[in-house]
């Protein structure tokens, strides 16, 4: 028997008979791997349309570059997206690091260049130090378009949430590396609510689940880190530090859930040469929701993916909806790619 096997059964044995668990996987990563090896999540690109909308404004200006991640493209503003401006003429380049903006923007010094700057602790830090890079070698052409958010609040806002039912969360490897496990002890001790940090890995995973259920049946709740090789409980000190040094803590809005108390990120006044709405704010009105989209509910584990009416029908990966239909790693996106569930029938 695979090491696999053997724990699909330790958790077998271990759930048999007892009352239904809820755990819930914090990232999409996790939500494609636990897909992908057939065992049957918060965190796609988080980005409210009204952000992809200021940026489509920035790529409409003249001399304006937009740098971006490829899985921005396709995420949908109010009424176009990136991709469809870049067809349209807008420049818009495909970067893998905010750092090739330090290279776009000597390159291009008759041009202004405009990171989108999204993501959660795993990328912010990079972001920082792009922005530090950039003060000391007196850059002046290179702006940001922040949207980071912080996993930890939106951890508790969920726990306060009386429609969300959750017993035991599958913590985020990546963001743990920055982070640190110690950073997710409020789980345990304010809530009583378990928490494992997990690998990536289909045997990480299941090591993960039994962890979270063993705790869960013997009452106990506890931050444990089943990621020991790159996961320290204090996180990486080097990486938060810089992290602290360009951003201050700001509240943010999240797609479906609403305003969340200190989960955002935005640059601190001394580095305000670098925020584009600072320099230029965008003329962008706030838009209204999009009809139909449960993308709020599904990432707060309400429902799932299927029981979205546009699910599989309007919205599908080449043509979504909403955000998490559109990152490989997006909640909907997996589960329309994995499940085999598409117009409300399982494939063969
Ligand atoms: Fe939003 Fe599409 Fe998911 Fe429905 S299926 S919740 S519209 S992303």
């Amino acid at each position: 028997m695979s090491d696999v096997s053997g724990l699909i059964q330790k958790i077998k044995n271990l759930a048999e008979g007892k009352n239904k668990i809820r755990l819930m996987e914090v990232c999409g990563t996790h939500t494609v791997s636990i897909f992908r090896s057939g065992i049957r999540q918060i965190l796609p690109a988080n980005v409210e349309f009204d952000y992809i909308d200021k940026a489509i404004f920035y790529s409409a200006q003249p001399d304006f570059i937009i740098a971006t991640f490829g899985d921005m493209l396709k995420v949908p503003g109010s009424k176009s997206n990136l991709a469809d401006e870049s067809a349209g003429g807008a420049d818009i380049r495909i970067i893998y690091s905010p750092t090739d903006c330090l290279k776009l923007a000597a390159e291009n010094p008759d041009k202004k260049i405009i990171f989108l700057a999204v993501g959660f602790e795993t990328t912010s830090p990079t972001a920082a130090a792009t922005i530090l890079a950039a003060k000391n070698s007196g850059v002046k052409n290179l702006f940001f378009l922040s949207a980071q958010k912080l996993v930890p609040p939106a951890l508790k806002m969920l726990l306060e949430d009386p429609q969300v039912k959750v017993d035991g969360f599958l913590l985020p490897g990546h963001v743990s590396v920055v982070t640190g496990s110690d950073v997710f002890q409020f789980l345990a001790s304010d809530y009583k609510i378990p928490g494992v940090v997990a690998g990536f890995e289909p045997e990480e995973i299941l090591i993960a689940i039994l962890n979270l259920l063993r705790q869960i049946y013997e009452g106990r709740a506890e931050i444990a880190n089943e990621y020991k090789s790159v996961v320290k409980p204090e996180g990486n000190v080097t990486a938060k530090k810089i992290l602290a040094q360009v951003y201050e803590e700001t509240d943010s809005l999240w797609r479906g859930m609403g305003e969340i108390k200190k989960s955002g990120l935005k640059v601190r006044p001394e580095f305000s040469d670098f925020d584009i709405e600072k320099i230029f704010p965008a003329d962008v009105k706030p838009c209204e929701k999009k009809s139909g989209c449960r993308c709020g509910e599904v990432l707060r584990g309400i429902i799932t993916p299927p029981n979205c009416p546009l699910f599989g029908k309007k919205c599908e990966p080449l043509h979504a909806v909403g955000p998490c239909m559109v990152s490989v790693e997006g909640i909907c996106a997996a589960w329309y790619k994995y499940s085999g569930l598409k117009n409300g029938k399982y494939n063969d």
